[in-house]
């Protein structure tokens, strides 16, 4: 199973113990994939519209659990008026508002509810990309409000919701690592959190023993270039102006590097007699460089 869908079926398991958050997150699964249709016999009928077992499980667990309605037969229309009043699609005067509407708002006043409201918001409409790979989560919605509400809530966490329209939808998404784990903790998806952080924590690891290995081969190929000039610039004295008419010093060093072309410039000063430091050896190599660059 994707990591979405683990995350999914976590969440779906995931009860709350109060009614005012179980109605917050049925009203979430009744806005985001509540559909009127028709039934069979042309009857009007409410349907959760949705591939997903786990949001018909948690809407059925949470009726049960909210109303307790047997769930076993076909919901009547009563019924269904019941639940839409309770979630305020139907209002205090029989008024039934449209489900492309944000949520009541008394339904998201305390914060475990907004909890409960992104449990079921991420359910229906939510997916989220493997943490093995890049990072992303997005909900789809169908309407800029649905979208708004959304980030509010996130924005109430301090979570930063960025929307975009995408093939006449509107996509609440976040790309960063640190903000979904935030996300999974909200919705109290504590499995699938550790999951993410262990995978970040490799990562992180990963990253760092590549940009130190980046770094060791940068340095040696540096030292090797510079080496492989040097050489060919000793060589040449060598052959053109000879070793012997060079001052001690630097017959000395060209002598070295000639022998060891693979050495830093602090073994080259070791093997000097008397040593010299990294800059002596520096400064001499420059000297050697200078007299072969006239030749
Ligand atoms: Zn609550």
């Amino acid at each position: 199973m994707s990591f979405s869908g683990t995350v999914k079926e976590e969440i779906a398991k995931h009860i709350s113990g109060a009614r005012h958050c179980q109605l917050a997150e049925l009203a979430a699964i009744i806005q985001f994939c509540g559909r009127f249709g028709k039934d069979e016999n042309g009857e009007d009928i409410f349907i959760i519209d949705t591939e997903n077992e786990a949001v018909k499980i948690k809407y059925f667990t949470l009726l049960k659990k909210t109303f307790n309605i047997d769930t076993a037969k076909k919901l009547d229309n009563d019924t269904i008026w019941n639940v839409l009043q309770a979630v305020k699609v139907v209002d205090g005067n029989g008024v039934m508002h449209s489900l492309d509407e944000p949520i009541n708002a008394v339904l998201l006043k305390q914060s475990c509810c907004k909890r409960a409201y992104l449990r079921g918001a991420y359910l229906c409409i939510g997916s989220m990309s493997d943490p093995k790979g890049s990072y992303h989560l997005e909900m789809v919605c169908d309407t800029m409000k649905q979208a708004k509400q959304i980030c509010e809530v996130l924005a109430y966490f301090n979570l930063d919701g960025r929307i975009i329209e995408r093939k006449r939808h509107f996509v609440v998404y976040m790309k960063e690592g640190a903000a979904i784990v935030d996300f999974l903790n909200i919705c109290e998806a504590h499995v699938a959190l550790m999951e993410m952080e262990n995978e970040r924590i490799f990562k992180e690891v990963r990253n760092s023993i590549n940009r130190r290995v980046n770094c060791e081969a940068a340095n040696i190929t540096k030292t090797v270039n510079a080496s492989t000039k040097q050489v060919a610039e000793i060589e040449l004295l060598r052959d053109e102006y000879g070793l012997y008419n060079l001052p001690p010093n630097l017959r000395e060093m060209a002598e070295v590097r000639l022998e060891h072309p693979e050495a830093t410039l602090a073994e080259l000063g070791e093997y000097l007699n008397p040593p010299v430091g990294k800059s002596g050896v520096n400064h001499r190599l420059r000297r050697l460089s200078e007299i072969a660059q006239h030749l």
